[in-house]
């Protein structure tokens, strides 16, 4: 009993975790609440196609605005959603409402793929892409609707599970995404039986482009890796003209950062669609 007792309590010994212990059972704990009673929110951050500089695709970001403390950055919450079992409810909120986004954006006559960031906790199993199908069953959406973008990391931790997922989830007609590519340390052995279209290169290779060198370097041996195996690429995190000029030129298919645009709640977006000098997807009839 006593040595079970030291054990424990030198386990427990984490400065770091005695630090932000208290905040994290409050938002654990609220978390739920949050879901259940819509607390979260979606922001939208617009993709630019190079070929034709148009606004073809947007990516859903989620914040939790609280009564209290405000607007939640994702990076604040997320990780808890894992830890804690709630990444299939929040994903399936946040899949939820953007489908139910994109299906006003087609009703207001934009023709603007959607993409939501799944984790790795959602392609373990059919759970998750199971009620996604079912959604775009039930709304009938193309397969050029929605974009899936899945981070590196998740699909190295199993990567015959997620291979296998991925392969089921291509099938029915979604667009797959590696996000914040090169920073998950995976081999090209792992990625190239990966069933998805696109690599989306993370902003730490692409936020100082413009003075870099070695990130030039980086970033152009990604674009033809990526094109040789038959993938699509998207940059995001551009913070400025001449990275996207260069993007462009070294035939980046999609651009994505603040230099573009932050991003907005969906009736800022609306308004920033009006404004902007981009051209826009619109729907054929
Ligand atoms: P991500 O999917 O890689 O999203 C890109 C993040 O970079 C976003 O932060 C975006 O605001 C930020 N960003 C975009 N352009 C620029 C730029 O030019 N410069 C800089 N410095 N930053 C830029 P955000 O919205 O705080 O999201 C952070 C991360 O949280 C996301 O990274 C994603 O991994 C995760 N996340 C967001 N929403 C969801 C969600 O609904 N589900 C899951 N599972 N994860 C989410
Ligand atoms: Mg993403
Ligand atoms: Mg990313
Ligand atoms: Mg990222």
């Amino acid at each position: 009993q006593h040595a079970k007792k030291n054990k424990q309590a030198y386990q427990v010994y984490d400065p770091q975790f005695d630090q932000h212990a208290v905040e994290r059972l409050f938002l654990t704990n609220s978390l739920k609440q949050a879901i259940e009673q819509d607390e979260l929110t979606l922001f939208y951050q617009p993709k630019l196609r190079l070929s034709d500089m148009t606004i073809s695709h947007v990516e859903a970001l989620v914040r939790w605005q609280h009564p209290e403390k405000g607007l939640i950055p994702p990076d604040a919450f997320i990780s808890i959603a894992e830890k804690t079992g709630q990444m299939d409810a929040l994903t399936r909120w946040v899949t939820n409402a953007a489908v139910s986004q994109y299906v006003s954006w087609q009703k207001m006559g934009f023709d603007i793929n959607i993409a939501i960031n799944i984790s790795a906790a959602n392609i373990m199993d059919k759970s998750y892409p199971d009620y996604v199908i079912s959604l775009k069953e039930q709304h009938q959406l193309s397969d050029n609707a929605i974009t899936l973008e899945v981070t590196e990391e998740a699909v190295v931790e199993d990567a015959q599970k997620a291979t296998e997922i991925l392969c089921y989830l291509r099938e029915h007609g979604f667009k797959l995404s590696i996000d914040d590519y090169g920073t998950g340390y995976s081999s090209l052995a792992q990625l190239k039986h990966l069933p998805v279209h696109e690599l989306k290169i993370d902003r730490s290779f692409v936020q100082h482009l413009s003075t870099d060198e070695s990130d030039k370097i980086i970033v152009r041996s990604t674009l033809e890796l990526a094109h040789n195996m038959g993938l699509s690429v998207v940059a995001e995190g551009i913070e400025d003209e001449t990275a996207l000029l260069w993007l462009k030129a070294q035939g980046c298919q999609l651009a994505q950062g603040y230099f573009i645009s932050k991003p907005l709640p969906a009736d800022v977006f609306e308004q920033w669609i009006e404004n902007t000098p981009y051209h826009i997807s619109r729907t054929k009839n």
